[in-house]
């Protein structure tokens, strides 16, 4: 089975598919790996790295000749994919909603596309989910940006001059990113507190030594919630919770929000009044930018100041990161594949039946085969 690792072509792309460590596993499961030159340099991996792993580097045209498999992060268009064993099987975040025209590319292509953002939320998936990989690392991004950006200490200090007082946190949405980024704040020596409307979020943020503040007089989400997920809120929590943040936000100095809802815009959780409250020199962190933004007038990848506060509409932290960010997403590509690997045939095969390659397998035979996306058309 031959590997190809394409090199990223979107703007502001950094990570890479591949690293020397993974081109390693795969030619010890059997596989050839080539790689496009230059695919590594921005995660400061070299051509020669690559090489000294195992792999042959080459443009692009030889790297995909006759390739079976194909890893990418952000996927590229099809007409880029050409020399491709027919069937080939291309795997990376390819974004399959908000990238619909590329995945009917895949398909007509005869391309197998697998998402890896679509894996399930499953024990057996966990070492693959690039969702949390990156999410993780974007959580104590957000942080470090917002540290940066404030100008005043975290920890509290005792000086000869007198004593800082130490930054109170506020994390919104408790998922992956939230909780890596109450851990963050809290080793910065900051006091933090964390919100989010599934209820065993609460004991989580407790065990990473923040305090939890809930709506309490309108029932929130039960336990984890279906798959680790929120859904939309009714209209009453939705009243709550924002006269429970009006009463906290205007004591805070640093806010971090990831509120997501899968398939909607992310919710909408501090309003331009709320950020009025808050003292000049704060700082908030929009990590939902992205998807619509959980404050008021986030702009997306942008940094702008309203009423004296800072607003970071963070948009994918994990590229500033890439060689922490390539490194996992290529564990997590590795893990998925091994798991599937045939030894005997020396190659990857999906079963049909497999919860796993239902939820990633977006194009067939010159289909698109998904049901969240043929539902959607
Ligand atoms: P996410 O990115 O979908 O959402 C981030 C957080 O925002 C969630 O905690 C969500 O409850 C919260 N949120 C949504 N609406 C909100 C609102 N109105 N107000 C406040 N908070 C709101 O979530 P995620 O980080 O991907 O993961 C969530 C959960 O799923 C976690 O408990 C995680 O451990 C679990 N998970 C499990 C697996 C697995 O088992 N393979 C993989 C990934 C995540």
């Amino acid at each position: 089975m031959k590997i190809a690792v394409v090199r990223e072509t979107a703007p502001g792309e950094t990570r890479v598919a591949a690293t020397p460590e993974t081109v390693k596993k795969f030619i010890g499961l059997g596989a050839e790996v080539a790689v496009e030159a230059g695919s590594g340099e921005s995660a400061s991996v070299s051509d020669a790295d690559y090489k000294a792993a195992g792999a042959s580097v080459s443009p692009r045209a030889k790297t995909l000749d006759g390739a079976d498999l194909i890893l990418c992060i952000d996927g590229p268009d099809a007409d880029g994919l050409k020399g491709a064993k027919p069937g080939a099987i291309l795997v990376g975040a390819l974004d399959p909603f908000r990238r619909r025209e590329k995945i009917d590319g895949y398909a007509s292509a005869g391309l197998e596309a697998l998402a890896m953002e679509w894996m399930p939320r499953i024990t057996r998936a966990q070492s693959m989910d690039v969702l949390s990989s990156q999410s993780n690392l974007g959580g104590y991004k957000a942080v470090v940006d917002a540290a940066a950006a404030y100008g005043r200490a975290f920890p509290m200090m005792m000086t000869a001059a007198g004593t800082v007082s130490p930054a109170k946190v506020f994390v919104m949405g408790v998922g992956v990113a939230g909780l890596q980024a109450i851990a963050t704040a809290r080793r910065l020596g900051a006091q933090v507190s964390a919100t989010d409307v599934r209820s065993a979020t609460k004991e989580q943020i407790q065990s990473v030594g923040a305090k939890p503040i809930f709506v309490e007089n309108v029932a929130g989400i039960e336990g984890e919630g279906a798959g680790g997920y929120a859904t939309e809120m009714s209209e009453e929590y939705q009243k709550a919770q924002a006269h429970l943040v009006s009463g906290h936000i205007a004591k805070q100095d640093i806010v971090i929000t990831t509120a997501l809802i899968p398939g909607r815009p992310a919710p909408k959780l501090i309003s331009d009044a709320q950020v009025a409250t808050m003292r000049p020199g704060s700082v908030i962190v929009d990590m939902a930018a992205d998807a619509g933004g959980n404050v008021e007038g986030t702009v997306p990848g942008d940094r702008i100041t309203k009423h004296g506060v800072t607003i970071i509409g963070a948009a994918n932290l994990a590229r500033t990161l890439p060689a922490d960010a390539s490194a996992l997403f290529a564990r997590n590509l590795y893990n998925f594949l091994s798991a599937f690997w045939d030894k005997e045939q020396g190659r990857v095969v999906l079963p049909d039946d497999d919860e796993i390659v239902k939820g990633v397998r977006l194009t067939q035979d010159g289909k698109v085969v998904n049901e969240r996306l043929t539902a959607a058309s």
